[in-house]
């Protein structure tokens, strides 16, 4: 039996908790917040309850082999809600889709939106991408990542390569498959669910609509942080002791391997093995030394593009919206000018900006455990948005807490959305506005970056950092490790690390 330490207790730690629990280790979590769930957070005021992180779960299987090796259903601890339609989209020449939750019913559903035609060149997309799915699932995704790493290395055959063609980017797949504009803007959004920009992730990002679609889009009753909640029940359940506001400082370094962590106030915790969950940049720049191993790790994270960020409004509105989906996604004119501004690219080289005129994406679930009554809603609005400019990266963002910039950029928020069909200004009971830099202050992530690094760039995803660090006995879970960041890559990450710790 292993004492093992795990830092943070967003989702990946908690997962890699309740696996090396069940495992008969003996784990602490550490949570410097005073709870737990990291960016699966809740803010709940008057009876309106708000998810302030994740709105959408894909892959709940991956949940599910979390529960079963951990002692006992997924159904029993939470209550998923399949969504049909997923997502309605409104395009920026006014036409409306709605993607119907069953992927076999998405080819007549863009027919019947976009005109005869787009849905063949979806299903022909979707058909490489399911392709690319069953190539990257196992020897990618689910592995750990040797160094030196390539996707061509580690596929099995020269037509793998040519079906992943991973010197494509996704916007150069789309333009290949799909004529119809408003189809390609639909594919760019998917590497937003990467944090990063179409025109620079790899095409093999294809495989996030491949998954959404095939395996469905859900919903939590009683919000997604239900999620959070369940697996460090789960994880507690299995022995794990869990100390919320209590920050990790340093992580001790003894004869070249981890031996622990110190706290803030000085006290040491001896461990055999430590499980970061923190965000990667944070634990190579400021909680462990600096020494020769590590230093390839900093050099590649240095080399990476960070993800970028959201700026969230929480809306407490009266009355209800007749014929709002769950999701709704109001697409701008230019969305280029979007990824430009958030990566501060092409027009805005070197100067990332607040998007002037973005993507707005409103989740509005309808729960009534996210309401104080019938005649009332509760909206997340979340707007792509360049990460917080942090202390160490001033150029590399914008500074969020600038007076006044929060509230007028909401105003800006809520002008767009009215001029895309949805004004709700004279419903709002009162909005709470979270930006880059509450998100960084809240769950330590770099700049308020919401997966860690971005997928920009053909060698992204091998310039993550590996779940095994160079220091022995030192294991990354979470989002800004291997393979990347969401509810379902997180999971993965938690299962590489406990195969990599093993049984105690
Ligand atoms: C606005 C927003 C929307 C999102 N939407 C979706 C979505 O719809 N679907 C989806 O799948 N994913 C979504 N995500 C991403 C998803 O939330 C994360 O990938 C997921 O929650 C996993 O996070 P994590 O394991 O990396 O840990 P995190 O949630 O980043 O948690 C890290 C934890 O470590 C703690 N910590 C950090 N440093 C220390 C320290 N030194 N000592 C002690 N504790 C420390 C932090 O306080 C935090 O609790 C969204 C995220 C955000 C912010």
């Amino acid at each position: 039996m292993a004492r093992v330490a795990v830092v943070g207790a967003g989702l990946g730690a908690l997962a890699a908790a309740a696996r090396l629990a069940a495992l008969g280790h003996a784990v602490t979590v550490l949570e410097q917040a005073p709870q737990v769930g990291g960016k699966l957070g809740w803010y709940a005021r008057d009876g309106h309850g708000f998810d302030t992180g994740p709105s959408l779960v894909t892959l709940p299987q991956l949940y599910r082999d979390l529960f079963a090796a951990t002692g006992g259903p997924l159904e029993d601890a939470v209550d998923l809600v399949r969504l049909d339609p997923a997502v309605a989209y409104r395009f920026a020449d006014g036409t409306p889709l709605s993607v119907p939750g069953d992927a076999a019913a998405v080819p007549g559903a863009l027919d019947a939106a976009l005109g005869t035609g787009a849905g063949a060149q979806w299903s022909a997309l979707m058909a490489r991408a399911g392709r690319m799915w069953g190539i990257t699932e196992q020897p990618f995704l689910r592995s750990p990542l040797a160094r030196a790493a390539t996707l061509a290395r580690l596929a099995r055959s020269g037509s793998d390569v040519a079906t992943v063609a991973p010197w494509r980017t996704l916007r150069g797949l789309g333009t290949a498959y799909l004529r119809d504009p408003r189809l390609r803007t639909l594919l760019d959004r998917y590497a937003t669910y990467s944090g990063s920009d179409p025109r620079r992730a790899p095409a093999v990002l294809v495989t996030v609509p491949y998954v959404e679609q095939h395996f469905g889009s859900w919903y939590v009753r009683g919000g997604l942080r239900r999620l959070g909640e369940a697996v460090a029940a789960r994880a507690v359940e299995r022995g794990a002791v869990a100390r919320t506001g209590t920050a990790v400082e340093r992580v001790l370094v003894e004869g070249g391997r981890a031996a622990g962590v110190q706290l803030a106030g000085g006290e040491v915790l001896r461990a055999d093995v430590v499980v970061s969950g923190a965000d990667a940049a944070a634990l190579y720049a400021d909680l462990l030394p600096a020494s020769r191993p590590t230093r390839r790790v900093r050099r590649d994270l240095a080399r990476s593009t960070p993800s970028l960020s959201g700026f969230v409004l929480l809306l407490a509105l009266r009355g209800r919206t007749p014929g709002l989906a769950h999701h709704t996604v109001l697409f701008p004119d230019d969305y280029d000018a979007e990824f430009d501004a958030v990566f501060g690219v092409g027009r805005h080289r070197g100067a990332p900006q607040p998007v002037a005129d973005p993507t707005v994406y409103v989740s509005a679930p309808d729960d009534p455990a996210t309401r104080p009554d019938d005649d009332s809603e509760s909206w997340f609005v979340l707007v792509n948005a360049p990460r917080h400019a942090a202390g160490h990266d001033p150029a590399g963002g914008v500074d969020w807490d600038a007076p006044g910039l929060a509230d007028r950029y909401a105003q800006r928020v809520l002008e767009v959305m009215a001029r895309r069909g949805l004004d709700v200004r004279d419903r709002v009971r009162w909005c709470v506005v979270r930006t880059p830099a509450d998100l960084e202050r809240d769950t330590r992530s770099v700049g308020g970056s919401i997966y860690g690094t971005s997928s920009n760039g053909a060698r992204a995803a091998f310039l993550r950092p590996g779940n095994a660090s160079p220091v022995p006995g030192l294991f990354l879970v979470g989002g800004s490790s291997h393979p990347g960041g969401g509810l379902p890559l997180v999971a993965l990450s938690a299962e590489i690390v406990a195969d990599l710790v093993g049984p105690a």
